[in-house]
């Protein structure tokens, strides 16, 4: 199948799955799954991230993307830590596929090869977001674009999936005005582009500062009628440091599996509800679709917003009320067998010099 044929495909797919989720609220639109916790970087903002742990194995995962697929999910993105380090990823990918699921990748970018890029296409990947948070690395971020520049053009070459730069503004964020820069390369690359705002160690909304604030509004303009996609309103408001108000559907729309095979809200509000994916039911997401999330007005998420889009107009949701009894699924992990790391290098302990990452 050619690039133009699997583009069309994938639109079409896509067209379909809106369509599901605008007809039924009773399954989860986007699921995050995490098979393994390590990462080979330490950026100074992320609490996601280990530098020790193994991949969870492949028989687990593929009965974690079952499990999901009879949920009904709609797109699973796989996150980390970093999911290249992952020695399985490409079949994890492939089995996405043949249970119908849109499949998405989110990776620090420093694994991709012409070659690894020809094994996503051959699994099917449908969509790979690569987050670029400066021009030149600093003390604060490696993932900067002229580390990754190779990457990206290797990705732009020979990619039969749809790929998206994600620029960052906010905490911690030295020069707030590369993500224009970023943006800029990102479209000249013939890919789409996002923006995210970042978020305080709970996914809360630090506001941000008036050079960063120009960028945004920059990005903005920039946008409009050309690659740059931003969620409106949302992204306006918590720019401004407003509340938005909208119905977050975690735990139901929107579901994060960590590498124990554990449920959580987001990412960042993870032992809530806790419950084991293998005995997460229908009852699980209905309760969840319903229940108010008191961090919603100041939440950073951009994923979770944008599947709320689907459901803000309907169903009003209840104030929080008692939990059902489960094991808080943090104090009493699974335990994760292990199995050998991708042969790579683990860590990135200090900032690489010009020429080393092509
Ligand atoms: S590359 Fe991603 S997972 Fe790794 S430390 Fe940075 S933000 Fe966290
Ligand atoms: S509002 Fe939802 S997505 Fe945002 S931090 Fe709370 S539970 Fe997570």
């Amino acid at each position: 199948m050619t690039s133009t044929w699997r583009r069309a495909h994938r639109v079409v797919r896509g067209a379909a799955q809106i369509a599901r989720a605008l007809v039924s609220t009773r399954h989860p639109i986007l699921v995050q799954i995490v098979p393994i916790r390590r990462c080979n970087l330490a950026c100074a903002y992320c609490n996601e991230y280990d530098s020790v742990s193994q991949p969870v194995p492949l028989d687990i995962m593929l009965r974690r993307v079952d499990k999901l697929a009879e949920l009904g999910t709609a797109m699973i993105t796989v996150s980390g830590g970093e999911p290249l380090m992952h020695p399985d990823l490409e079949a994890i990918i492939r089995r996405m596929r043949e249970r119908g699921i849109i499949a998405s990748v989110i990776t620090n970018g420093y694994y991709l090869s012409k070659e690894r890029i020809e094994r996503l296409n051959a699994a099917r990947l449908d969509y790979l977001q690569i987050s670029v948070d400066n021009v030149e690395p600093d003390e604060v971020s490696l993932k900067s674009l002229r580390l990754l520049e190779p990457k990206l053009r290797w990705l732009a070459e020979h990619a039969e999936f749809d790929v998206n730069i994600n620029s960052v503004l906010g905490a911690g964020i030295k020069n707030p005005e590369d993500a224009l820069v970023v943006a800029r390369r990102a479209r000249e690359l013939g890919f789409t582009s996002t923006l995210g705002i970042l978020h305080d160690g709970q996914g809360q909304l630090d506001p941000l500062g008036p050079r960063a604030m120009a960028v945004y509004r920059a990005l903005r303009a920039f946008g409009s009628g050309d690659g740059i996609r931003l969620s409106g309103g949302f992204q306006d408001n918590l720019a401004e440091g407003r509340p938005n108000n909208w119905r977050c559907r975690a735990g139901a729309r929107y579901l994060y599996v960590d590498e124990h095979g554990t449920v959580h809200y987001c990412s960042q509000m993870r032992g809530t509800p806790g419950v084991p994916l293998e005995s997460y039911t229908q009852a699980d997401l209905d309760r969840e679709y319903a229940t108010e999330k008191s961090c919603a007005p100041m939440c950073t998420i951009g994923c979770v917003q944008r599947v709320a889009q689907f459901d803000n107009w309907r169903s009003p949701q209840r104030a929080p009320t008692g939990r059902p009894e489960r094991p808080p699924a943090l104090a009493t992990p699974a335990p994760v067998a292990t199995v050998p790391v991708a042969t790579v290098p683990t860590r990135v302990s200090r900032v690489p010099q010009r020429g080393e990452m092509a």
